[in-house]
């Protein structure tokens, strides 16, 4: 399958630059290719096999049921490919610039700490000269919006709890792009502006925080920047958070306000630690990004729970559909970079603010720089053993995060200009058929021009098949539903396709 073999095609490569002439998406393969290759490298294992004489029905046999098994079931439509940026998408990434960047992450570092609990008042330095920094920034990005971008503070008291002694002031910067056609859905970009040591309640030692998360808040800040100029058709929000080290805090309070409001934010992703790619061994893998993303939603009720485990879906909710579009669009030459989806919410241990909005039902994932070094991370910055501990700039690669950059400019903007996920997607269940018919509700985008079934088989990490349908809200598809999986997406007039929604039995 896809998805099964190219994993390992790019495993094996010890080339860190990607492949840009052919495949760039895990996607974008087409099925039937990877089937033939699956078959044809069968077909010549048997072949060998029968040369040497002994152990030809040993090998062959199993093998040629292991490929009639991977050709199963048959089905409509044709393989799924991913979506080339466009020339507006290209130009965007070109202005994504290092030095800002750079010039960014280091500015955040100045300030000494960025603690949550540090000084909110001294101009210089602690968690309230970075904010207001940050907010200064955004409002001069805003500048050039010609009114579409907004930035301002929002802030609450967090009252004494875990690792917060005494009532705290936590405040997020926020900037918010309003969308031209469709400004009611929301995208949300974050990376944490607080920072840490060792102790995670010490507020006054020097906690430079380059990596964590200084590089998530510069990639925010340059997508702020180079977006502002441009007429996105969805809202984008971008945001540095605070209180994460302290328990994801500010990200909470922010998603249960969208919440409160009933407001409609279709993804969100959190950059946290996107500033190094070199591993505590010194090898080195700058082409790739990881991005989490959880199967059973954090939010999943008792209800869905149960329908889950009569029929599946583990490995189908919203995140899982976000994380598939974003390689189906940002996995490319033009980022630069692969991205790796890892089908669990977070690395062990761990959390990050994609958790809050997970926790508000919202659909939300993480980047992160593929291995950690974690002497560089929740360090007191010291020398031990000739060894340098700490979160300091000079362990940054500025080039690897501007490419983090490119990669949620592509997943951002492709969001933004596409259909909003389809929503209320169901699977009729009235009776026993053995054929699937599919229920949608029509999106309101003004450019919409119809939609697209997906499936796969139920093996597969991500969907092979699709089959255009038109301008429809309904379809019945030959290929029966307990044999694989569907699901629906949005295309408008310009080609550009929309998550996908998995639907439930109704
Ligand atoms: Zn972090």
């Amino acid at each position: 399958m896809v998805t099964n073999a190219s994993p390992a095609d790019r495993s094996s490569s010890a080339d860190p630059t990607p492949a840009t002439s052919t495949a760039p998406a895990t996607s974008t393969a087409p099925a039937t290719s990877s089937r033939r290759t699956f078959l044809s490298l069968s077909t010549a294992a048997a072949a060998v096999t029968a040369s040497a004489g002994a152990g030809v029905a040993l090998t062959a046999a199993p093998a040629g049921a292991a490929a009639k098994e991977r050709t199963w079931p048959d089905g409509p439509g044709k393989p799924v490919t991913g979506q080339r940026p466009d020339a507006e998408l290209r130009a965007l990434l070109r202005e994504i610039d290092q030095d800002r960047v750079e010039a960014n992450v280091r500015k955040l570092v100045s300030f000494g700490t960025r603690h949550t609990l540090s000084a909110q008042d001294d101009p210089e330095r602690g968690i309230g000269a970075a904010r207001d920094w940050i907010l200064a920034e955004m409002k001069r990005y805003a500048a050039a919006s010609g009114g579409r971008m907004t930035a301002e503070l929002q802030s609450y008291v967090q009252e004494p709890g875990p690792r917060i002694p005494v009532a705290t002031r936590i405040t997020n910067v926020v900037a918010t792009l309003r969308g031209s056609a469709s400004p009611d859905r929301i995208y949300v970009v974050s990376g944490h502006y607080d920072s840490r040591v060792t102790d995670v309640m010490n507020a006054t030692a020097d906690a430079p925080g380059a990596d964590d998360d200084a590089s998530g808040v510069a990639v925010v800040m340059e997508l702020a920047r180079v977006m502002a100029k441009r007429r996105p058709e969805a809202t984008l929000v971008f945001t540095a958070v605070a209180g994460e080290e302290q328990g994801l805090y500010g990200a909470r309070y922010q998603a249960k306000q969208y919440r409160t409001a009933n407001a409609d934010v279709q993804g969100m992703f959190t950059n946290d630690i996107v500033g190094s790619s070199t591993a505590d061994d010194g090898t080195r893998d700058p082409r790739s990004l990881r991005l989490f993303a959880e199967g059973v939603p954090t939010a999943e009720s008792p209800g869905e729970g149960d329908v889950r485990r009569a029929v599946g879906g583990e490995n189908d909710s919203a995140s899982r559909q976000l994380a598939r579009f974003v390689s189906s669009v940002a996995d490319n030459d033009a980022t630069g970079m692969r991205v790796r989806i890892i089908y669990r919410r977070d690395r062990y241990l761990r959390g990050g603010d994609h958790i809050g909005y997970l926790e508000q039902d919202y659909p939300a994932a993480r980047f992160t720089e593929p291995h950690e070094d974690f002497a560089h991370q929740h360090q007191d910055v010291r020398v031990e053993d000739g060894k340098q501990y700490g979160d300091l700039p000079e362990f940054c690669d500025f080039a690897y995060i501007a490419r983090v950059a490119k990669v949620n400019a592509a997943a951002l903007w492709s969001l933004a200009q596409a259909p909003g996920t389809p929503k209320n997607a169901r699977v009729r269940t009235s009776e026993l058929t053995n054929d699937t018919e599919l229920v949608w509700d029509r999106g309101t985008e003004p450019d919409l021009a119809g939609y697209e079934v997906v499936w796969r088989e139920t093996t597969s990490p991500d969907w092979t098949h699709v089959i255009p349908v038109g301008n429809v809200t309904g379809v019945r598809i030959d290929l029966s539903k307990d044999n694989a999986f569907f699901g629906i997406r949005a295309v408008d007039r310009d080609g550009h396709r929309s998550p996908v929604a998995f639907p439930v039995p109704g």
